[in-house]
């Protein structure tokens, strides 16, 4: 069985770990993004979705290394794995899946529900 000081400083290790990743892959996406703007003008479909589809995932990249940002800001307070929300302890089980996670799985359930209703095809976190 773990402390909580170990599992807080085993979920930092993953969280500096992920953010390296992310940055890494944010950079190689930006790169591209950033090459395929000199090519010639008349660039068919192929091309253009394939860049919608890196700026999609340049942006769900760029909110993961801020969730990444604030677990670690939360780690430091000493007010990690806390509900962020309510103020209740975010389940272990979640945050072993998703150590980013600043929501107990009742508040993300409740804050997607509501997003939901406001953009209609918003996708599930977990
Ligand atoms: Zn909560």
């Amino acid at each position: 069985m773990m402390t909580n000081a170990e599992f807080i400083e085993k979920e930092r290790a993953r969280l500096l770990n992920d953010m390296e990743q992310v940055n890494a892959e944010l950079k190689n996406l930006r790169d591209l993004m950033q090459s395929e703007v000199d090519i010639e003008p008349d660039e068919g479909d192929a091309e253009v979705f394939e860049r919608e589809k890196n700026a999609a995932l340049i942006a769900v990249l760029e909110r993961r290394l801020k969730d990444i940002e604030t677990a670690l800001r939360l780690i430091e307070k000493g007010e990690y794995g806390i509900c962020t929300r309510c103020g209740k302890p975010i389940e272990p089980e979640r945050l072993e899946i998703k150590p980013d996670a600043t929501l107990c799985i009742e508040c993300q359930r409740e804050v997607e529900r509501l997003n939901r209703r406001n953009r209609p095809q918003r996708q599930i976190e977990w």
